[in-house]
């Protein structure tokens, strides 16, 4: 292996650290509701992340698991609530919801002020037009990662592979602005594209977000290229502990070959999503007091 790690767990201790010491001027302390429906293992295992996240940042954690028979008129009201609480600065709904349930009209019923995970169509919009309030946590994660580890992205090609609204999309408009950490030329593929190696090819830096082990194979990266992987799969592996092991969206053992620095998987991108959630989550708290 010729590439060097991202290493994402040791940069969120370090973001962390500073959450943790910017929370402890606050009174009260940073707070944030996390609503879980439902019974997921995946979503009980990143809300118990999150929660442990919140206990090293010095951000209180109040959350609320509800039965998958919720209405989303119940969790409506509860959202409606959380909003007029004053205890509570972020608020944010676990993703996947049991079927049913309108994810987005709850996304959208989210006070802006203290939508954390920059799901708002408003904070979409503000992050569009250059002028944040929040970032979004993994997006935002993927760029700290860069700046922390000197990486330069002004004048780079960024290829973004993947489009969805939590990740692809919010990253190429981050990796567009005109601000330190981005000024780049920013290409962004989907299954739309014909002939997707001819653009990866081309990436200096190059984010894949597709939710496709392999969809990144060797040939498709170019020497000394940057590789994040932000994919998460849940694949089959009868030595893993649990007869599975999570991978990402690049065959990692080839791209690092040839790529200059390449995130692990796990390790790489997903402690940096919720350490932007503990900085957002400050946010919310410092803006509450500005308000005021
Ligand atoms: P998503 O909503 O399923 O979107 C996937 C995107 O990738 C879509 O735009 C899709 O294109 C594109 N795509 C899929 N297969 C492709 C292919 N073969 N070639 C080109 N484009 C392809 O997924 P997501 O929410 O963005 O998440 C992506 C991955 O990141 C998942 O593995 C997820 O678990 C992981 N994730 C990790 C974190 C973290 O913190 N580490 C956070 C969020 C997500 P179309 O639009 O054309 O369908």
């Amino acid at each position: 292996m010729s590439a060097q790690l991202l290493d994402g767990k040791a940069a969120s201790a370090a973001i962390r650290r500073e959450v943790l010491s910017r929370a402890q001027c606050l009174s009260p302390a940073p707070s944030l509701c996390a609503v879980l429906v439902g019974d997921d293992p995946a979503s009980a295992l990143y809300v118990r992340n999150k929660e442990r996240a919140c206990a090293e940042s010095g951000i209180r954690s109040v959350f609320r698991r509800l039965p998958s028979s919720t209405t989303q008129a119940e969790l409506l009201e509860l959202v409606r609530e959380l909003n007029a609480d004053p205890d509570v600065d972020g608020i944010l709904v676990q993703s996947p919801l049991p079927r049913g349930l309108n994810e987005t009209e709850l996304v959208n019923a989210i006070s802006p002020w203290k939508d954390v995970d920059c799901f708002h169509p408003e904070n979409v919009g503000l992050l569009v037009a250059g002028t944040p309030r929040f970032l979004p946590c993994t997006p935002a994660g993927v760029q700290r990662l860069l700046v922390l580890n000197s990486i330069e992205t002004a004048g780079k090609h960024v290829v973004v592979v993947g489009r969805s609204n939590i990740v692809g999309k919010p990253m190429a408009n981050i990796m567009l602005q005109k601000a330190s950490g981005a000024n780049a030329t920013v290409t962004v593929c989907h299954t739309g594209t014909r002939d997707m190696g001819y653009y990866t090819r081309q990436a200096d830096i190059l984010i894949v977000a597709a939710g496709r082990p392999n969809v990144i194979t060797g040939d498709m990266v170019k020497a000394g290229a940057v590789v994040v992987d932000v994919g998460m799969n849940e694949v089959e592996d009868a030595s893993a502990p649990r007869g599975k092991r999570f991978v990402g969206d690049v065959d990692f053992g080839a791209a690092s070959e040839v790529a200059s620095w390449i995130t692990p998987v796990p390790g790489g991108v997903g402690p940096m999503t919720v350490a932007i959630l503990m900085e957002n989550t400050l946010r919310a708290a410092e803006l509450r007091d500005m308000r005021r």
